[in-house]
């Protein structure tokens, strides 16, 4: 902190500072950004961060964030409601509906089991997931990050359903498209190796 401590200016610092990945020199250069501002721009960006706070809530059915009571996913008709992807942030989801492929609906669990981190199944929506789970229910993908805690969190949730008869599957780990297997590091090529698939 500098010895020329302006209260106000210092607080933004710090409010930046918090935010992931940046550290004291970037929230210092953002900060003096806000500063910069003209009075409406600033205005506008904490009208911003306000609306977004007070309209801004997790859908009734599958936990994605939404302003209505439901997000577009669940509200479609068309989407297959038969099948449910699940993954850990609402990012995630939205990187899966960038493929255009996936036609069902998501749950997002905000989060994954990690007992480092002090974060158990209760901390996460799986509870409105068992709950979401009906005779229309066909097939649960689970397309947790294939991390440790990814993994801990599929296998928890692989085991709350599988007694409950519903197909459970988990997405493919693979080399990337473009990448070379020489560059693949050895989990990778052994888990692609792992979910070959038929040609
Ligand atoms: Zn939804």
């Amino acid at each position: 902190m500098s010895s020329y401590n302006v209260a106000p200016l210092d607080k933004l610092v710090e409010q930046f500072e918090k935010m992931p990945g940046i550290g004291y020199k970037t929230a210092q250069r953002l900060a003096y950004y806000v500063l910069n501002m003209s009075k409406t721009d600033a205005e506008d960006f904490s009208d911003a961060i306000r609306e977004a706070h007070e309209k801004i809530h997790y859908c009734k059915i599958c936990c994605n964030l939404t302003d209505q009571e439901l997000c577009p996913v669940c509200r479609n008709e068309r989407r297959d409601k038969s099948v449910i992807c699940v993954v850990e942030t609402p990012r995630d989801a939205m990187a899966m509906e960038s493929t255009n492929e996936y036609k069902g609906t998501y749950h997002i669990l905000h989060g994954a089991i990690s007992p480092l981190n002090d974060i158990g199944p209760d901390d996460l929506k799986i509870k409105e997931l068992i709950s979401r789970l009906n005779s229309d229910v066909q097939e649960v993908i689970m397309a947790t990050n294939p991390t440790v805690e990814g993994d801990a969190t599929a296998m928890y949730i692989t085991r709350l359903l599988k007694p409950m008869g519903i197909r459970v599957t988990r997405l493919a780990y693979g080399i990337p498209v473009g990448g070379d297997l020489e560059y693949a590091d050895q989990v990778t090529l052994a888990r692609a190796l792992e979910g070959r698939n038929e040609l």
